[in-house]
């Protein structure tokens, strides 16, 4: 990773809320191999077209203007982002970005075994994977297509080649997965895995689904508790949206990611990218400013490092979604960087 020489005296992105903004998470498509009942409707969406698609290039170059005003941690999303060709290609040119510390991965690990060799060496930290069963059955039901046995073993090769700490993201669904909620926690007693729970969030297409599997934070950490005595711990890298727990000797912990309360606000440090280049600023807002027309137009690195931070002016304090709402704007969040 390349050593920082920045130039630290020049102001670093904070919001006026005073949170400092270092993360910036990335979509590099909206595409994507599954097909999730929370995120994605059966038949997809109206896909973007590829020419409204950032390239490498310019995604690295934005996350050199984010990187000169402080950004230190780059998460790479989608959609799913193994399905973009070649993606190594983009971390390796992100991870010789002056500034950047980490490049993390978002996936539904499909693909990682086969592209975890590359992804490694380009320069990618860690990893997190989307996984809601351990059972393949299920897995074709919430999934709505096969591939759990390609998901462990894209997880093996993670944890074989260091990209820890692994977390798995698991979103709870009352009657769909509620009943493995002791199997993915008793998995920490014995695996260096960082369970994260997610209560599931509404989207436009899921919001019936969501007013009737959504289980809260408390209730998840209840049935935890059922098998064992947990106690907090401190998250990997600190906790971001999560709260980590773990039992007596365990080489993993649970978390649990509560995006409908507040205090997931609070700790906010992050920005979105989505794949046609419009930085968002909050996950359930409408908020963003579009970065691709000046990108193409020729706007220098000082100019677009001069927009992100007039763009923090308009990142919320907090989002004002309640249990049964939807986010009218946003159909999954595939489509604004995951
Ligand atoms: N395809 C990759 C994956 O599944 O990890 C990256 C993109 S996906 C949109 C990023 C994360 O968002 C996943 O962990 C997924 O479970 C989560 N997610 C998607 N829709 C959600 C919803 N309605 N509520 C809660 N989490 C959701
Ligand atoms: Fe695809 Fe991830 Fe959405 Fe599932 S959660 S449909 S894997 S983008």
């Amino acid at each position: 990773m390349a050593a920082p020489t920045i130039d630290l005296t020049r102001a670093l992105l904070a919001d006026q809320f005073n949170r400092p903004i270092t993360y910036l998470r990335i979509s590099v498509t909206d595409k994507c191999n599954l097909r999730c009942v929370y995120c994605m409707p059966e038949n997809g969406l109206p896909w973007l077209a590829k020419a409204d698609i950032l390239s490498y290039e310019e995604i690295t170059e934005l996350v050199r203007a984010a990187a000169s005003v402080g950004v230190r941690s780059i998460r790479i999303s989608g959609g799913e982002p193994l399905v973009r060709k070649d993606l190594h290609r983009l971390v390796r040119a992100i991870a010789s970005v002056d500034g950047i510390e980490e490049i993390a991965l978002s996936t539904n690990a499909l693909l990682l075994s086969e592209q975890a060799d590359a992804l490694c060496e380009a320069g990618l930290t860690r990893v997190n994977v989307s996984l809601d069963t351990l059972r393949a059955d299920r897995f074709e039901q919430i999934a709505r297509r096969p591939g759990l046995d390609r998901v462990l073993a894209g997880i093996e090769a993670a944890i074989a080649r260091g990209l820890a700490p692994l977390k798995i993201n698991c979103v709870v669904m009352r009657g769909a997965n509620d009943d493995e909620i002791a199997a993915f926690a008793e998995w920490t007693r014995s695996r260096p895995v960082y369970v994260r729970f997610i209560e599931v969030m509404p989207v436009h297409e899921n919001v019936d689904l969501q007013r009737d599997a959504y289980m809260s934070s408390d209730e998840i950490l209840e049935r935890v508790r059922s098998i064992g005595r947990i106690a907090p711990v401190e998250g990997p890298g600190g906790n971001g949206p999560a709260r980590y727990f773990a039992f007596a000797g365990a080489p993993g912990a649970v978390g649990v990611i509560s995006p409908l309360s507040h205090d997931y606000c609070e700790r906010c440090n992050r920005v979105r990218l989505s794949a046609d280049g419009k930085l968002r600023l909050c996950l359930f807002g409408d908020q963003h400013i579009d970065l691709r027309a000046p990108l193409r137009a020729g706007a220098s690195r000082d100019d677009i490092a001069e927009t992100l931070r007039a763009a923090m002016l308009i990142k919320p304090e907090r989002h004002h979604l309640e249990l049964g709402e939807t986010s009218s704007r946003m159909r999954a969040f595939s489509e604004i960087g995951g």
